[in-house]
């Protein structure tokens, strides 16, 4: 099967450096690491989950999000005015490994809750940020919207508190997470996240 420059760009961020040097869960759900991402690399590769560019014209959802993943569809979307370049930014970059962690989940444990699922994916997206880019830190600062802004914060805050970009693996537990529990289920998006706990 002859792959997309679009896939092949895809299953370039599962091969990198950076995205090759995550290693953590979260308490006993799915842990991320170079299998997971070996996993995903092999079903787009195999085509046994797509990955299309979706342009503006399509349904309310193609216009608002950048990238998502669609179970049903098992297909990976990417909006097409981030699918233009010959290169993605570390921001799409990052946003697309998001994406990713949803597949492996998908994958591996569906019935995931939603809370575990975004957790593990933001916690993802901001690892593979912080080590491709130093810049990755300032952009979180500048996201406009406060919600939105508020989970990247939670994420990096975890990512510093726990030392994450300088362990090799990491079991966190569910109140080492907790804030970005709290943070998801603020955001309307993902107001069914429950949070657990605190200890
Ligand atoms: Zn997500």
């Amino acid at each position: 099967m002859a792959l997309s420059m679009l896939q092949k760009m895809v299953l370039d961020i599962l091969r990198e450096p950076p995205t090759r040097l995550i290693n953590f869960c979260i308490a006993s759900s799915v842990a991320i690491n170079p299998t997971s991402f070996n996993r995903v690399h092999g079903e787009i590769a195999n085509g046994r989950i797509d990955v299309i560019s979706a342009g503006i014209t399509q349904s309310g959802k193609l216009i608002r999000e950048d990238a998502w993943f669609s179970r049903d569809e098992r297909r990976i979307y990417i909006n097409e005015k981030l699918a233009q370049s010959a290169q993605f930014g570390f921001n799409t970059s990052a946003l697309i490994l998001h994406e990713c962690v949803h597949v492996y989940t998908f994958l591996t444990n569906p019935s995931l809750s939603l809370g575990d699922d975004e957790a593990t994916a933001f916690l993802t997206q901001c690892l593979y940020g912080l080590m491709k880019n130093p810049n990755y830190r300032q952009g979180v600062d500048s996201i406009n919207d406060p919600k939105t802004r508020q989970i990247f914060s939670a994420a990096i805050n975890i990512i510093d508190t726990w030392g994450l970009l300088s362990r090799t693996t990491l079991s966190l537990s569910k109140q080492a997470v907790a804030s970005l529990y709290l943070a998801l289920s603020n955001h309307d998006q993902y107001r069914d996240v429950y949070v657990p706990m605190a200890a």
